[in-house]
């Protein structure tokens, strides 16, 4: 089973969630790159400082600082037995920072996630309730869906056009629904 892997997909789409049980059920890191930059801010690190404004107002932390961190990451010694890699790369400038950076070591399969457009808004707007992220305003999840389609979105072209295949699972559903899919997507690609 492929154990360097790559989940895609846009905000509110349950991506943080099915990679954290995927990661926990085959045994990698999960690494979430908004998770570290959160948790750089709350420690209020030079990094987090660094990243705050932008990350409120929904924008794109600068490639050099979030490529730096997800290589620092991979340093550790228990991402060498794989990874599963949630918001990063967000654009294909990073995609091409991460292939160099892991070179022979490259990402085996990406798992696309989709859903509605309106199921996705729904999804966001329950969680800044629940979660009262400092990002999750009307303007700043406008802003964050709209660089998805713009530069992440087009990463699921890139992939296959570098020999990476790309699962798309349905999100729409429950979350166990939903990990059931993604676990016979991989089971499919990579028996
Ligand atoms: P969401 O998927 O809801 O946007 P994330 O937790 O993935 O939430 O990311 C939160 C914020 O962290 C992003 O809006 C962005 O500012 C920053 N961020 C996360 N990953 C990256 C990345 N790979 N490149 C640039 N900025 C990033």
């Amino acid at each position: 089973m492929g154990r360097r892997l790559l989940f895609l997909g846009p905000q509110g789409v349950g991506k943080g969630t099915q990679a954290a049980k995927l990661a926990k059920l085959i045994g990698v890191p999960h690494v979430s790159t908004g998770d570290m930059l959160r948790q750089a801010v709350a420690e209020g690190t030079d990094l987090g400082m660094r990243a705050k404004a932008v990350m409120d107002a929904g924008g794109l932390v600068s490639d050099d600082l979030v490529v730096a961190m997800v290589k620092e990451r991979f340093a550790k010694s228990d991402a060498q037995c794989g990874y599963l890699l949630d918001g990063f790369p967000r654009n294909e400038s990073q995609a091409v920072a991460l292939d160099r950076a892991i070179n022979g070591n490259a990402v085996e399969l990406v798992i696309s996630l989709t859903a509605d457009e309106d199921e996705l808004l729904r999804r966001m707007e329950a969680r800044a309730e629940e979660e009262g992220r400092t990002d999750d305003t009307p303007e700043a999840m406008q802003r964050r869906l709209a660089l998805y389609w713009e530069e992440t979105a087009p990463l699921a072209d890139y992939y296959p056009a570098h020999d990476v295949p790309v699962a798309t699972v349905d999100g729409m559903g429950t979350i166990d629904e939903v990990f059931h899919r993604v676990v016979a997507a991989l089971a499919e690609i990579d028996p």
